[in-house]
């Protein structure tokens, strides 16, 4: 596996420079990864972020770096968005949008970006769409990952992360060579907050309720990409290069 790329700009110091990749600069990706939580969008962002080195721009990562950081650096917004997160609901639009504006330098970046966890709600697409425009930059695609409900459930409760690099295991599906132990970087693998039962319940609602209607919001902009989420990581993966694959051959013989 190779090196994670620094993602510090976007984590917690917007504004610092930041060198993308030069594989990524040359064929720069900027797509929206849409999914209901536990579809396994974070492991197929890894796997995107591997193979293309583009940085993936995960907003629910922004406020995990907040909570491992001294709280006296937080923010009132930032303490607040906290909050939200622990009890699974969505962090108000407000507060997502001052967020990623601050942070727009990483969606002008040469090398493009992964959008994953934003937009989560329609408004928070339009914003994306103006912050785009005003660069003169549009998205590729949206890739949205689709699974049944009860297989989402499943799979979430079984889900871990290492505190440390925050690669993601499943008990079943993917477990770790060592019970326990990060594969990657040795560091301890946790239950997320908002993977425990009481909150997953509640992100599965704010999923319903706000996120899946992006689906059409895309779709009516010929950016939505459905992708069947079943089947081993890689599997699905080939399943999304192809698909952008396909995107990239439909656009260029429109341009022909
Ligand atoms: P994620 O890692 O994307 O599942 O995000 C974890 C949590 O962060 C979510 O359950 C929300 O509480 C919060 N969050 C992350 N991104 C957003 C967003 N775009 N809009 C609202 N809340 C968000």
């Amino acid at each position: 596996m190779p090196e994670p790329l620094p993602r510090t700009a976007w984590l917690e110091k917007p504004g610092v420079p930041c060198e993308p990749d030069p594989a990524a600069r040359a064929r720069p990706l900027r797509v929206v990864l849409l999914g209901a939580p536990g579809v396994g969008k974070g492991t197929q962002a890894e796997l995107l972020t591997a193979r293309r080195r583009v940085c993936q721009l995960s907003t629910g990562d922004v406020f995990r770096a907040a909570k491992a950081a001294d709280p006296c650096h937080r923010s009132p917004a930032l303490e607040e968005a906290l909050g939200y997160m622990q009890r699974g609901e969505l962090v108000p639009d407000e507060t997502v949008i001052a967020i990623v504006k601050e942070r727009v330098a990483c969606l002008r970046c040469d090398g493009g970006f992964l959008l994953d966890g934003f937009p989560r709600t329609v408004a928070q697409a339009q914003v994306l769409d103006q912050l785009l425009a005003d660069e003169g930059l549009g998205l590729e695609a949206v890739l949205s990952y689709e699974l049944p409900t009860a297989r989402l459930v499943a799979r979430l409760g079984g889900r871990r992360t290492c505190s440390n690099c925050k690669s993601v295991y499943h008990v079943e599906a993917r477990p770790p060579a060592r019970d326990g132990v990060c594969d990657r970087c040795g560091g301890p693998l946790v239950l997320r907050d908002d993977d425990r039962p009481e909150a997953i319940m509640v992100r599965m609602r704010a999923y319903e309720q706000s996120t899946a209607p992006l689906a059409d919001y895309y779709a009516a902009r010929g950016l939505l990409v459905p992708i069947v989420a079943e089947g081993t990581p890689e599997e699905i993966y080939a399943r999304a290069e192809a698909a952008l694959e396909q995107r990239t051959a439909a656009v260029a013989a429109a341009q022909r």
